[in-house]
């Protein structure tokens, strides 16, 4: 919330749509921590700065469980919030859960969103995210080993955002490590030959497993099988 705020014209940036108030919609991939300790973050502080609506949360089975449990640990800062000498809306905190499975996951006039199922570890329910708009594409790859929904879903993509593990680096920890690795997530090296056969017009690298890796290491085991455009994105990027 705070890295979206950074671009809102409140704290001097300019694009308004990125302000706490307007973020009322979240996808969750998969029940991961690293992918869901924001959660209390996205809807109360949003909530604080004014948002007047309730939010859509959109997840694997069990992310009810994290909606009722943040719902339970903030309850006494919720009936502060509500009850107390400076009352705000009765609105912002509320949240509508949605399940997600294959397919079609949400539309409005700009843009639609489709879940599909990887392989992570084993989770029964991990997903990506294809968002289509008018005039683009952008695959979300989630948490996976290589996968082929991946690749199903993965076609004709402006951006193909995917998470990475370094090759050199994992290669160097224990057999046991390197098993849970590669049944989890998915190697710079063979993120390459995926991209190679999806092309999108740009692979941007995230979630890194860098294992003392540098850049430079990470993206040449990648472009082994890719020559298109590749980068490792950095937190307040704009592409
Ligand atoms: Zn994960
Ligand atoms: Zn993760």
């Amino acid at each position: 919330m705070r890295r979206a705020a950074y671009f809102a014209p409140r704290w001097g940036g300019e694009i308004s749509a990125l302000g706490p108030e307007q973020l009322d919609i979240a996808f969750i991939t998969h029940l991961h921590s690293d992918h869901t300790g924001g959660f209390a973050d996205f809807l109360l502080t949003g909530w604080t700065n004014q948002r007047d609506n309730s939010v859509d949360l959109y997840g694997p089975d069990g992310v009810q469980d994290l909606v009722e449990g943040t719902l339970i640990a903030f309850r006494d800062d919720i009936k502060y919030r509500l009850y107390g000498k400076e009352p705000t809306n009765d609105a912002g905190w509320r949240v509508n859960t949605h399940i997600v499975s294959e397919g079609m996951v949400y539309k409005d006039d700009r843009v639609s969103v489709i879940a599909f199922p990887v392989h992570h570890g084993s989770w029964p329910n991990a997903f990506g995210y294809r968002i289509e708009t008018a005039d683009k594409v952008i695959v979300y790859s989630g948490d996976l080993k290589p996968s082929e929904k991946l690749i199903e879903y993965g076609k004709n993509a402006d951006l193909l955002i995917h998470e990475v593990i370094c090759d050199a680096g994992y290669k160097k920890r224990s057999q046991a490590r390197q098993d849970y690795q590669m049944d989890n997530h998915t190697s710079a090296v063979d993120l390459g030959v995926i991209a190679n056969l999806l092309q999108p017009k740009m692979l941007i690298l995230n979630h890194v497993l860098w294992f003392g890796c540098s850049e430079a290491e990470i993206l040449a085991e990648v472009q082994q099988s890719f020559d298109g455009p590749a980068v490792i994105a950095n937190d307040l990027d704009i592409y």
